[in-house]
């Protein structure tokens, strides 16, 4: 019996050491204090034992009681008081926060921007003129009449027989030229529409127009101006090569291809396996341009280039289909 009593009071003592909550200590008081619990049936058997050993065995018994009641209420109250919030305390202030997802500019924008600060740094200014815009300024202003055959080389939306969404940037040559005396150095980038549709071509596209009119500028003006600039943008020299053309508004003019930055040159689909890619068109303004906005061609010269956003965008990323941009799929907007 005594043996007993001394192993539960052990025990308990034990169990009581493990208690951590509200829950475990009301099982304890149960299972050790309760009506039906271990000490109190202990404690009734108390009759059935010898006289003699009865007073000093519940006089233990009763000391047992005490002592464990006492540590119960102690545990009580430090459980009570540890700081565990209900579940429902609102939210736990202690959590890791989350961090928002920042947001990015479109990589068009980010090369735009930095096309920009390219020729900003070589002292051009910028200008943005309309998208929907008169024909004169597309056409007419830019030595291309009605009629020529150059207006068949845009497939263009027209909104009426004066008004169209501009195909290119150079309306801004005539619009400035019109309003300012030389020297000049603008470039104009926006948006560009055409019928056009393809893994190098959507309807909407951005563009740069640029063009610098001064006295005694010449084509080594251009081709320096421009040389500067692919280098800058592409980070590396690349092989650059000028090819004549033909632009209504230029004379002479020439195409400028840099080897393709996607299979280097050995030729892929996107370089159409030329291992080139034209990268911008250019050339010296034509005599009749200045004519229509009053600038003597035998006093001033100058240079005109437009190259197109997304084909710069394509090759400096190594983005093999222009229709990705447009797609906003976010797995691929986030690698820029
Ligand atoms: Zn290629």
């Amino acid at each position: 019996m005594e043996q007993a009593l001394e192993q539960l009071h052990e025990e308990a003592l034990g169990a009581l050491e493990h208690v951590s909550d509200k829950d475990q200590l009301e099982a304890f008081r149960i299972k050790y204090l309760g009506r039906n619990g271990l000490i109190g049936s202990l404690m009734r058997q108390l009759v059935s034992i010898a006289a003699d050993d009865r007073p000093r065995l519940g006089k233990r018994a009763n000391e047992v009681k005490n002592d464990l009641e006492t540590r119960f209420s102690d545990k009580q109250q430090s459980v009570s008081t540890s700081v565990r919030p209900p579940a429902s305390a609102g939210p736990d202030l202690s959590l890791p926060g989350r961090k928002p997802v920042p947001g990015k500019l479109h990589p068009v924008t980010q090369i735009m921007e930095e096309i920009c600060s390219i020729f900003e740094s070589m002292g051009f200014s910028i200008a943005e003129g309309p998208d929907i815009e008169l024909d004169h300024y597309n056409f007419a202003a830019l030595n291309i009449p009605e009629h020529h055959p150059a207006r068949d080389m845009h497939d263009t939306f027209y909104i009426n027989d004066a008004v169209l969404l501009r195909t290119h940037t150079s309306p801004m040559q005539a619009r400035i030229m019109e309003k300012q005396q030389p020297p000049l150095r603008v470039i104009a980038p926006g948006k560009v529409y055409r019928c056009d549709s393809d893994i190098t071509h959507t309807p909407m596209f951005h563009q740069v127009e640029g063009f610098l009119v001064d006295k005694n500028v010449s084509f080594a003006d251009l081709k320096g101006v421009l040389t500067v600039f692919i280098r800058k943008v592409f980070e590396k020299e690349l092989a650059l090569r000028f090819r004549p053309s033909f632009f209504p508004f230029t004379e002479p003019s020439a195409e400028v291809d840099i080897s393709c930055v996607i299979c280097g040159g050995k030729g892929c689909r996107v370089c159409k396996q030329t291992g080139w890619m034209e990268i911008l068109g250019s050339g010296m303004i034509d005599p009749e341009v200045f004519k229509m906005v009053d600038y003597d061609p035998e006093v001033y010269s100058g240079f005109a280039f437009g190259l197109g956003i997304e084909r710069i965008a394509m090759l400096k990323y190594g983005i093999d289909d222009i229709r990705l941009y447009y797609e906003n799929d976010l797995r691929f907007l986030s690698q820029f």
